[in-house]
């Protein structure tokens, strides 16, 4: 006998809604869901695989503990004694920052990540934070923090409503989007030229967005920045900038002009390889279409001017008035989020720095790119311990080659992870989550970049197993070890509603805890009952009766639509000026090195990554469905620099950079420039003491080998992953 279920995809940003055919307490299929109010029945190959992924016979399901350079099943209290005794005799001899943790992308897809790893890393007490965002997206948090006073104050496209986008290092025809939560998102841009618009793709690769779009703009990795203050400059020159409604609510403004007047298109043109006439045709574009929006992505933020790069974006659109418009970049609002009150104490970086390289905080983290640096050189406070949730910073950070060595001469790591990957190989003891079909889920951080404002809760599809541990329960205990105290999952509820009957404004002010009935079967739906209880959109305990709460979000399990985007401004802002800070003197102090690099001769050769719909990162490859096929982890090369190097099809090269080198499967295509090489990330499976046997069997090789981990950008600590100088040559068959 057979049921459905319906849940919320949480394999990447696009939030689909699945629905799923249980046997017994397994998913026996899943297909889109066609009455969730946001996907419409929209699903990828990676959401169809959702019961492979949780059946996968390689997912650990009792702790691991390394015997005599083993891993071993153990049970859940012999392997947090193990954890104790690890973790605790190098706090205790060397300091709370001895002990580093690695936070991977997959805890913004889960309940357990949002509400209780920050609680730990408190616990922790180390200045040792790390984490996928600064391999990420780390520049848009910056230049966001700057502009709006907040790092979490992201403005997305508002693809369903805009009459041309302009899309810089995006390709969501394989990625579905990104801090732009858009199920289908290749059918909202389609939907874009159906109604008479246009989007337009700049990147050094014709994607398969690029070539659906009305028109690709090839230009030399890294270089958005120059482009775009192209742009700018033209829109001053030109006499288009026009901010509407904004006008009163930016400072700055003839800053930026001052800035802009060193990069005319003229000027930048050789540099970024589009021809000036077509910068100034896109200024013109974007200024004179009713509705328009620039949104930029991976392509974007890693590279060397990032952060530059996610403040000319935010720029374009505030000069041209499409900031907080329907049709232009506007802030969603979450279920679980409140508006704000339009003033905050803005944003600071830099609150400590790294050890060895000195490099600054931001937003509570220090760069993945120096922890090897941490891991090697001795010192007081050098880092002895590791503990990472479900991270693999030996495949996904750069020059990973010596990060892997590193993490080798680690005295103690603990790993929450499901599987024994490259990165948890390493590790003392392995924690393993339940599988994702047992967990409750709710996107808190897709939710607030969604396109359109809604909320959806889904309930887990089956019970854990008697040998598993609710991933909330791991990390409250881990958490506990440190801390020495327990019942957090106790304390992290009356905090939330002592916060709502404390705060003056709030319509529970004066009212007492204990008398606020709180729904929900675990500690993490709890605490969601009373953000979307107190949220945006929330019941506020029965003062709201039509409002949201936990109960609310179960009753409608295809989602509740809570309507297009409504303009934020001042409401989002947190600048202690109260009005967007166009020109905050931190990023115009970057703006010299990036004039400098004006004259700077190109690269004979530079390797860029790419995206697969059939890939995230590196964690989905052994899922038999996602990996079968020809292989697609190859060097694409152009055919002019194939023929340079006299290379055909097929051939194995050999690709160096200052960092390591790899050998890689030459595929001949003019979707990339001449002069660039691509590679995906995420491979490289080939090493002992794993256990994910497909991925082993289909291993690829780890771009991140070439990556190199002494080049960042400054301003956001954001490694560098795209535009790498590289040397290829044939090996010899
Ligand atoms: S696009 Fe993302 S959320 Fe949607 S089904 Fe695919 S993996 Fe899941």
């Amino acid at each position: 006998m057979s049921r459905t279920a319906y849940r919320t995809c949480p394999l990447c940003e696009a939030a689909c809604g699945l629905e799923l055919t249980v046997a017994g307490d397994r998913v026996v299929s899943a297909r889109g869901d066609r009455e969730h109010v946001f996907s419409h029945g929209f699903v990828c190959p990676k959401g169809a695989t959702f019961g492979q992924l949780a059946d996968d016979p390689d997912r650990l399901r009792r702790p691991l503990v390394r015997r005599d350079g083993r891993h071993v099943e153990v049970g859940w209290d012999e392997a947090f004694d193990a954890v104790a005794d690890g973790l605790r005799p190098v706090i205790e001899t060397y300091g709370p920052h001895a002990v580093a943790v690695y936070l991977g992308n997959p805890n913004v897809h889960t309940m357990a990540g949002g509400l209780y790893l920050s609680p730990l890393v408190k616990a922790l007490g180390t200045r040792n934070v790390f984490s996928a965002s600064t391999v990420d997206q780390m520049p848009k948090h910056v230049s966001c923090g700057y502009l709006y006073g907040s790092p979490l104050a992201i403005p997305v496209p508002d693809l369903d409503r805009t009459d041309f986008l302009l899309m810089l290092g995006a390709n969501p025809w394989e990625s579905n989007g990104s801090l732009a939560t858009a199920a289908d998102f290749p059918g909202r841009l389609k939907a874009i030229q159906a109604r008479g618009g246009r989007f337009v793709v700049v990147d050094p690769r014709r994607t398969r967005t690029a070539a659906q779009a009305d028109e690709h703009v090839f230009i030399r990795p890294g270089t958005d920045a120059f482009l775009l203050f192209g742009i700018v400059h033209t829109l001053f020159a030109d006499g288009l900038v026009s901010l509407g409604r904004l006008d009163s609510l930016v400072n700055g403004l003839s800053s930026v002009a001052a800035l802009a007047e060193d990069f005319a298109p003229s000027v930048v043109s050789e540099t970024c390889g589009v021809p000036a006439a077509r910068i100034r045709s896109l200024a013109h574009e974007l200024a004179s279409s009713p509705r328009a929006a620039v949104y930029g992505r991976i392509g974007t933020c890693t590279v060397e001017f990032g952060t530059l790069t996610s403040w000319l974006i935010d720029v374009i659109n505030i000069l041209t008035g499409n900031l907080d418009r329907p049709g232009g970049v506007m802030f969603p609002l979450a279920a679980h989020q409140r508006p704000g009150s339009g003033k905050g104490k803005g944003f600071r970086v830099g609150r400590w720095h790294s050890r060895v390289r000195g490099l600054p905080e931001v937003k509570g983290e220090l760069p993945v790119a120096t922890l090897a640096d941490e891991i090697e050189t001795p010192g007081d406070e050098q880092v002895r311990a590791l503990v990472t949730v479900a991270g693999n910073p030996a495949l996904s950070t750069p020059n990973s080659g010596r990060l892997d060595r590193a993490l080798a001469g680690l005295s103690f790591m603990v790993s929450v992870d499901p599987y024994l990957n490259e990165t948890t190989r390493h590790a003392d003891v392995v924690l393993p989550p339940p599988d994702p079909t047992r967990k409750g889920h709710y996107d808190f951080s897709f939710l607030a970049l969604a396109v359109r404002n809604f909320a959806a809760y889904s309930p887990p599809v089956s019970p854990i197993d008697a040998e598993a541990m609710d991933e909330c329960d791991i990390l409250a205990r881990l958490t506990t070890i440190v801390s020495g105290h327990d019942s957090l999952h106790d304390q992290l509820l009356s905090r939330a509603l002592d916060r709502v009957v404390s705060t003056p404004g709030s319509p529970l002010f004066g009212r007492s805890a204990a008398d606020l009935p709180v729904s929900g079967d675990g500690p993490a739906e709890r605490l969601l009952d009373v953000a979307l209880r107190t949220g945006a959109y929330g019941d506020w305990f029965g003062l709201v009766p039509e409002g949201l709460s936990l109960d609310r979000l179960i009753e409608n399990p295809h989602g509740v639509d809570l309507g297009p985007l409504e303009p934020r401004l001042p409401e989002v802002l947190r600048t202690p000026s109260g009005k967007v800070e166009l020109c905050d003197p931190a990023v115009a102090a970057d703006v010299p090195r990036l004039r400098a690099a004006l004259d700077r001769p190109h690269e004979a050769l530079v390797l860029i990554g790419r995206r697969h719909l059939r890939s995230n990162n590196s964690w989905m490859h052994n899922v038999p469905a996602l990996v079968k096929g020809r292989d697609r982890c190859t060097l694409q090369i152009h055919p002019a620099d194939a023929a340079r190097f006299d290379l055909v099809d097929g051939d194995t090269v050999q690709v160096t950079s200052r960092a390591g080198g790899i050998s890689a499967t030459v595929e001949i295509t003019d979707q990339v420039m001449p002069g660039v090489v691509s590679l995906p990330h995420g491979w490289g499976h080939d090493v002992a003491g794993t256990r994910q046997s497909v991925a082993s069997a289909h291993p690829g090789v780890n771009s991140n080998v070439l990556t190199d981990e002494t080049v960042i950008d400054p301003l956001s600590g954001n490694s560098v992953l795209n535009g790498i100088p590289v040397e290829v040559k044939p090996l010899a068959s």
